[in-house]
């Protein structure tokens, strides 16, 4: 099997899954309790939490552990403030992640206003569209750092500088960019930042959420005092412990696997282009593993069932609405021509990804496209 879905989620990596067994099996302390069990809990907890500060550049009191993205997402939204108060306006994307997208169907609920960032032909909230919406005290912006759907990456730095200097808080889902681009909250500047371990070849189940600068953030889950009064309920011990081995790997391969990613990213693009594809915001800065091919007049989940039968394993966009007919946010907003919509496939590589199995993806590829009477030049004497 080859598998080209990690915007999905990832392989958990060795060293995590071994950190991991003891406290799925034998420890069992719960980390609150005062005997030395407990305490051991409590300690591998801590060493998780300077693991996760090391690799994103925070402190470790601004670390709360949370279920996932999505629930670090809804936290933001629902819980971030200025003084007692909620924010004023939240401004994000047409093109942020369900989570985020629907969580703002929620604050609206409670009163709160929505703005929606137009983005450009890419994907990109630019300076202009920023500016436009006159960002200012009160306010909060919430963004994805990279998208999951294409890997375009925002230029979250200067769009926290603009927000900031407004006097705007800023929040920044980081879940499809740890291991794809350096992620540094202290450099960016912003308030919140939001963490999945799945995505970056850690447990499912377990995120994070980073709370900078003195933000405050009024809890969704009352009740203990775990993660300092502001995520109540027992700690998940062992997917804590795996989410820090996985954040050691990521900050120790850095850079290199990044242009390993690349490298072979472009290679697959080339090969895709020659099968057909138009590459999707080929010309901008994308994350280094993700490719979202469009083949004309194609359909989509034929092209997947036809590649899961030959053993590659790829999606139509984000999996978590691969079930709902409307699922792609990001195509509509892109203005693609109408015969590219019903054929986009999304790939996504990881560090673990070889060069052999990117030669055999093209090859199996081409001869699904082939076989679906694609426009494919010469395709017959690239897959023989
Ligand atoms: N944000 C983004 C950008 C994502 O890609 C995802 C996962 N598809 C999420 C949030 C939700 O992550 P989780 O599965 O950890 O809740």
């Amino acid at each position: 099997m080859i598998y080209l879905d990690n915007n999905s989620s990832t392989h958990l990596d060795a060293e995590a899954f071994e950190a991991m067994s003891p406290w799925l099996q034998d420890r069992c302390g719960n980390p609150s309790s005062a005997h030395s069990e407990g305490q051991a809990a409590r300690r591998a907890i801590n060493a998780a939490r300077s693991q996760i500060a090391d690799m994103v550049h925070c402190e470790v009191d601004e670390i709360i552990f949370t279920s996932g993205a999505t629930e670090s997402n809804t936290m933001v939204l629902f819980g971030a403030r200025y003084g007692d108060a909620p924010p004023r306006r939240i401004l994000a994307s047409a093109i942020e992640h369900a989570s985020v997208h629907s969580a703002l169907a929620g604050v609206r609920e409670a009163g709160i206003e929505t703005v929606t960032l137009p983005v450009d032909n890419y994907g990109r909230v630019t300076r202009d569209a920023l500016a436009a919406c006159e960002p200012q005290l009160g306010d909060l912006l919430s963004l994805h750092w990279v998208h999951n759907e294409s890997g375009v990456v925002q230029d979250v730095e200067m769009l926290t500088r603009l927000a900031r200097d407004a006097g705007a808080l800023v929040h920044i889902d980081a879940s499809q960019a740890l291991g794809k681009v350096e992620v540094n909250a202290e450099a960016v500047g912003l308030h919140f930042l939001t963490l999945s371990a799945h995505k970056m070849h850690g447990p499912k189940g377990i995120g994070a959420l980073i709370v900078r600068d003195g933000a405050a953030l009024k809890p969704l889950w009352i009740g203990g005092h775990q993660e300092g009064g502001r995520r109540g309920g027992t700690e998940n011990v062992p997917a804590i412990v795996g989410f820090g081995a996985a954040a050691v790997t990521i900050h120790r391969s850095g850079p290199k696997a990044i242009s390993a990613m690349l490298r072979r990213r472009n290679r697959f693009e080339e090969a895709l282009g020659r099968l057909g594809a138009t590459i999707i915001a080929q010309s901008v800065e994308r994350a280094p593993n993700t490719t979202l091919a469009a083949w004309p007049d194609l359909d989509a989940n034929e092209i997947l069932r036809r590649l899961d039968r030959a053993g590659v394993l790829a999606s139509s966009g984000s999996a978590c609405s691969s079930n709902i007919p409307a699922k792609s946010r990001i195509t509509p907003a892109l203005n693609l021509p109408d015969d590219l919509l019903s054929g986009v496939v999304r790939f996504s590589a990881s560090r673990e990804t070889t060069d052999d199995e990117i030669d055999l993806a093209i090859e199996r590829i081409g001869l699904v496209i082939f076989s679906l009477g694609g426009c494919v030049e010469n395709a017959w004497d690239q897959v023989t």
